[in-house]
């Protein structure tokens, strides 16, 4: 099969290669993949900013088929269509994975960096990972579930938005934009920021709940928070750009006594006022990835549609074109990029 593959360290070195299909181990299943998203991370294995094991097969977002069963799986049958958790090995016994929270474990191996992912037409992953796609969820809105659980986690279970609360979103692509749809279904009202280049994204935040959208090349994000709050300021802000303006902003245009979650990635250390958690007594959250329990949540948000991510799939490409894909997420141009591989 087709594959593609981080083949070495260094910058690039990512290659379609073709490699032979694999096979279940005991308590695993084989999944013939219907769709993969392309993450940021996927960039920054490109990039060689994020630690890989190469070769390994990228690709972490992934929704497709129940193929093959390993021996004595029980709980998953052929021809189910399903999602999966992306840690495929954890220790077990830290005190993070005893706690819930083996995205913390330090022995854990991910699915796409330490171990074979999913941009291919089959991966392998362990039994216990699978989740099966509510009926209404296609493939490709099912290849969302991963980031989608990344943000319940980060912007529901550890900055606990309330029902009123006034909140304010950072940057418009994918994570920042189910981050938006997810205080939404918690009763929480929100304002997208974004810049010039996200002219498009803010349209999609407006069409998916938000209540206000300000391009802060052009409008005072502050003056509008601060009429919507009584001059108090946000009740929680969230940093989902990775750029540090945005972080030093929102320093600015949360309340006191508020909560800043940080959700986006930077790539390096940035500058950031450490002074105003002090002042304004600021509850300060950041999140690594997703927990288990937060896939449950994730998967009843699509259910019952208080999530979209169908629309957040701006592009759809056949495997081979992967470069295309990663070139126009580069680029920042639609949301998300979702692989297809060729039948
Ligand atoms: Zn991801
Ligand atoms: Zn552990």
């Amino acid at each position: 099969m087709d594959a593609v593959m981080k083949v070495a360290p260094g910058v690039g070195n990512v290659e379609l290669r073709e490699i032979a299909e694999p096979t279940p181990p005991p308590g695993h299943v084989l999944l013939e993949v219907k769709a993969a998203g392309v993450c940021g991370t996927d960039l920054h294995i490109y990039y060689d900013e994020f630690p890989t094991r190469p070769p390994v097969v990228m690709g972490h977002e992934i929704a497709g088929q129940v193929a093959e069963l390993g021996a004595g799986v029980s709980r998953v049958r052929v021809g189910e269509r399903v999602t999966t958790e992306t840690f495929f090995a954890t220790c077990g016994s830290c005190r993070f994975c005893r706690a819930g929270r083996p995205n913390l474990c330090p022995g854990r191996k991910s699915i796409g960096s330490a171990v074979d992912g999913g941009f291919a037409r089959y991966v392998v992953v362990p039994e216990q990972n699978i989740h099966q796609l509510p009926a209404n969820i296609d493939y490709i809105a099912g290849a969302l579930t991963e980031p989608l659980a990344c943000v319940v986690h980060g912007a529901l279970e550890l900055a606990r938005p309330l029902p009123e609360d006034v909140v304010v979103v950072a940057g418009p692509g994918t994570i920042g934009l189910l981050t938006l749809q997810v205080v939404r279904a918690a009763g929480a009202r929100a304002i997208v920021l974004g810049t010039g280049q996200d002219e498009q994204r803010l349209a999609l935040a407006l069409a998916l709940g938000a209540e206000h959208i300000v391009n802060v090349e052009h409008e005072d994000a502050g003056r509008l928070v601060s009429d919507l709050t009584d001059g108090d300021g946000a009740d929680v802000v969230y940093e989902c750009s990775g750029a540090a303006p945005a972080a030093q902003q929102l320093l600015g245009l949360v309340r006191r006594g508020g909560r800043y979650a940080q959700i986006g990635l930077f790539g390096k250390p940035v500058t950031w006022d450490l002074n105003q958690v002090c002042y304004k007594e600021l509850s300060v959250t950041g999140s690594n990835a997703s927990v288990p329990s937060a896939w449950p949540r994730a998967l009843a948000l699509l259910a019952e549609g208080k999530v979209q991510t169908r629309p957040l799939a701006s592009d759809i490409f056949p495997l081979s074109a992967w470069r295309q894909a990663f070139d126009t997420f580069e680029q920042r141009r639609g949301v998300k990029m979702v692989l297809r591989p060729e039948e």
